[in-house]
């Protein structure tokens, strides 16, 4: 092993859901209530930690006579009271406030029988050991809300509550990762906060996708879920870019969507974005590990046309690490033989296409492998190459690309992600830099060392 770095296994996350089958379930929720871009959160007495108001929904054990059919689990129990009013009760009691939910899906119909109540954001499962009781699952609804009056006084009964910023969570010891998660999603879901990444260096701006990303690459730097966002939302996107170009008058923008999540995990998603984004001026760069369809393709270049009618670019990175190990690498992802595809159809439609080879991934990808690439790409239809070395934390598991001249100092300004401050590992390894360096001569590609400066190049090409 060259760098010693490890991934996590593919199956691990999977297999990790495993523990909470046969274990006897509760029914609890709880809510992120969101006021002028602050969470409220408890500081629980029992637990010890900072947690959002919620509690069991409540239920009685059916007595046998009522039993139709003994089963075990929740079957035994009756609800007293519906999840969504729960939940608004457990807001009230505990921080004063009557609030109402942000449901993220529609409803669509209900009779007599069926009926259809605000969703929960997520669903949680959460292994509960607690002192005298056996070991039990509860199946936690977790909520978004906004406060709409203060109603009572909290009671206190769990502990003090607090509001807390974006950056007050960032410091705040004795907070659960998830629950810091889930806060910083719900004051980014529903205040007004403009994310840090949005801001222009080098005249790209970084624009989140928002969700997560599905294909749980072993070295996703997004993993911990450091740039969680929001829901995918087109018109979100676009707004958050007519924003930025707002604020940075005079200066020719780039608005380079993927880095937090593939923006074509589907194609209505990435092409929504890109129609949203298309009379803003600003070029487009996409960044994917998608298998995008000839007909996607063709729309793509129906929508650069109009681009570069009024003289901005659209044009595309397809990352591809590996080949054989990329089973191993990026388990949930397309194949590398879909992802050359994908070059495949964009360049047949007149997108302008890099390779992203990057991170390289010393450890797991041969030279030969490596070599192959190339070739591949350049039978593909791309254009060049973008090479990145490997950044990973003192456990050497989060990684990201960066150029190697960027200062320790000029790192830690990457406020956007924590790891900012923890990538201390550049791993980079010579031989593949000249593996890809003398290929690429081979066969007369180009080679970038950033994206920024590959971006660069490609909005010249207009
Ligand atoms: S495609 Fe990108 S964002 Fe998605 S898991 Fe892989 S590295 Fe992370």
């Amino acid at each position: 092993v060259k760098a010693g770095v490890k991934f996590y296994p593919a199956d691990k996350y999977l297999a990790n859901l495993g523990v909470f089958k046969g274990l006897p379930v509760e029914i609890v929720v709880s809510a992120y209530l969101v006021k002028d871009d602050k969470v409220c959160l408890i500081n629980h007495k029992d637990l010890k930690h900072w947690l959002p108001p919620g509690g069991h929904v409540k239920t009685k054990t059916k007595s046998k006579s009522e039993l139709c059919k003994p089963i075990e689990g929740i079957n035994d129990l009756v609800f007293e009271e519906l999840l969504h009013e729960a939940v608004l009760r457990e807001v009230r009691e505990e921080t004063g406030w009557n609030a109402e939910i942000i449901a993220s899906g529609e409803l669509y119909g209900e009779d007599e029988t069926v009926c259809q109540v605000p969703s929960p954001r997520f669903v949680q499962y959460e292994q509960i050991k607690e002192v005298g009781r056996p070991r039990h699952v509860h199946i936690n609804m977790v909520y978004f809300c906004k406060p709409l009056d203060y109603a009572v006084a909290p009671s206190g009964e769990e502990g003090p509550i607090e509001w807390f910023g974006l950056h007050d969570l960032d410091n705040k010891k004795r907070l659960f990762p998830h629950t810091r998660m889930n806060a910083i999603a719900a004051i980014l879901q529903l205040g007004s906060i403009i994310p840090e990444c949005l801001k222009v260096e080098e005249g790209r701006v970084l624009v989140p996708i928002g969700g997560r990303c599905a294909y749980r690459c072993r070295y996703c730097y997004t993993k911990r879920h450091d740039v969680y966002f929001g829901e995918p939302d087109p018109k979100r996107t676009a707004g958050l870019v007519a924003e930025v170009c707002k604020q940075n008058p005079g200066i020719t923008i780039t608005a380079q969507l993927g880095y937090d999540n593939d923006p074509f995990l589907n194609p209505e998603l990435g092409l929504g974005i890109i129609t949203n984004l298309i009379w803003l001026p600003v070029h487009i760069g996409f960044s994917t590990k998608a298998h995008i369809s000839k007909e996607t393709a063709k729309a793509l270049s129906i929508l650069r046309k109009v681009k570069i009618e009024n003289k901005y670019n659209l044009s595309g990175l397809v990352t591809i690490t590996s080949l054989e190990s990329a089973s191993k690498l990026e388990p949930y992802a397309p194949t590398p033989d879909k992802r050359f595809e994908s070059v495949k159809n964009l360049s047949d439609a007149g997108i302008p296409i890099l390779i992203n080879l990057r991170p390289l991934l010393p450890d797991d990808v041969p030279l030969d492998e490596i070599k192959r690439i190339v070739y591949l790409a350049k039978e593909a239809g791309a254009i060049g190459i973008v090479i990145g070395a490997f950044w990973a934390d003192p456990e050497g598991i989060v990684a990201r690309g960066l150029n190697p001249q960027t200062s320790k100092t000029e790192r830690k300004k990457a406020l956007w992600s924590p790891h900012g401050l923890k990538w201390d590992r550049y791993i980079e390894d010579p031989e593949m830099v000249n593996v890809i360096k003398s290929t690429c001569k081979e066969v007369g590609l180009k080679v970038f060392d950033s994206t920024s400066t590959a971006v660069l190049y490609l909005n010249n090409l207009i």
